[in-house]
């Protein structure tokens, strides 16, 4: 088993040295062979240089720095695609995840597919952080059906081919559980220590919340329906079609015992209504299923682009499995 550790990093001078010398330290104490991938998400302080100089150092030390700030989620996504271990973990550059953490992870890993931190004890303002967050955990838990603890855990532990089948975009690295599930992956939760950031700037703010509340609706949509949009709209189309069908034969049954007139009900009028919509509805549920054709035949796209890759990754492929 070899393990690829990925890690973002957006203007983490303080922290960087510190946390490599804590994260080699944990993996030269493994008895599996690993990499190390940082990912510079268009640092604007000396985060690329600091990367640059451990990467001359450290053979087994890849750096990607990206064209320009893209976001965490994008940043993981790059270092995903440049991994090549059997087993991939994910934490945040900024300390607060604790790399002593990662035998722990990389021993349930063993037997899940996907091994998620919970930050049981968690250090961060009471107000703006953990309750929006209890929140947001028992939100997510609800809506995806995937019960866990602490969604927005950075250090998790993943099968490679789990994360390599996936997509992700927006905050959407935040519901990888829940995705996962979906093609029947096991998952575990894991206790880990969680620091109080002591250097750097958090990048949090409220947007991200909002951010993450209207992925979770896509998220939710396209859990239910993104790969059969077909069954959602011809099972609308189909019972305002009928309902339709069922006001004719009302209004025609009325005729013909009570000799009144069709065209005088106002129910007429939703007759012809109901039928029309129906068709619409199909068709929309046809040109749906169409697009999600063409767009799973589509899904190559990257979504980050990299300026440069230094390390042993450089002659690699992105696509390279
Ligand atoms: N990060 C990043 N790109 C961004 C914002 C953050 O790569 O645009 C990294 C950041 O350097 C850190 C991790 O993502 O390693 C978590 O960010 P932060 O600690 O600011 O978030 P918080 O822990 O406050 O939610
Ligand atoms: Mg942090």
């Amino acid at each position: 088993m070899t393990v690829s550790v990925v890690i973002p990093l957006y203007n983490e001078e303080e922290n960087i040295e510190m946390l490599h010398e804590r994260l080699k330290d944990v993996l030269n104490s493994l008895d599996t062979g690993h990499e190390i991938i940082y990912v510079d998400d268009g640092s604007t302080d000396r985060t690329l240089e600091f990367l640059e100089g451990i990467q001359k150092r450290e053979k087994d030390v890849m750096v990607l720095s990206l064209r320009r700030n893209f976001g965490q989620p994008a940043a993981f996504a790059a270092g995903f695609d440049f991994a090549r271990g059997d087993v991939i973990v994910t934490m945040d550059g900024d300390l607060q995840n604790d790399p002593a953490d990662i035998p722990r992870l990389l021993e349930m890993a063993k037997e899940y597919d996907l091994v998620s931190g919970w930050r049981k004890k968690r250090k961060d303002n009471l107000f703006t952080r953990r309750i929006p967050s209890s929140i947001a955990n028992w939100l997510i838990s609800t809506v995806t059906g995937v019960r866990l603890r602490d969604y927005g855990c950075s250090l998790k532990a993943y099968r490679r081919d789990v994360i390599k089948n996936l997509r992700l975009y927006g905050e959407m690295h935040r519901f990888v559980p829940a995705i996962a599930s979906w093609y029947g992956v096991s998952i575990a939760e894991v206790e880990t220590t969680y620091h109080p950031r002591l250097r750097g700037k958090s990048k949090h703010s409220i947007s991200k919340t909002i951010r993450i509340l209207l992925d979770l609706m896509t998220v939710k949509f396209l859990q239910s329906f993104s790969l059969r949009p077909m069954r959602f709209f011809a099972t609308i189309g189909m019972l305002s079609g009928l309902s339709g069908i069922g006001i004719f034969i009302y209004l025609i049954a009325e005729n013909i015992l009570r000799g009144t007139n069709i065209g005088d009900n106002p129910l007429f009028l939703l007759g012809i209504l109901l039928p029309i919509a129906g068709v619409q509805f199909i068709g929309m549920g046809l040109l749906g299923e169409m697009i999600v054709r063409a767009h799973q035949e589509g899904q190559k796209r990257p979504i980050y682009a990299i300026k440069k890759i230094l390390g042993p990754g450089g002659k690699r492929s992105r696509d390279e499995k």
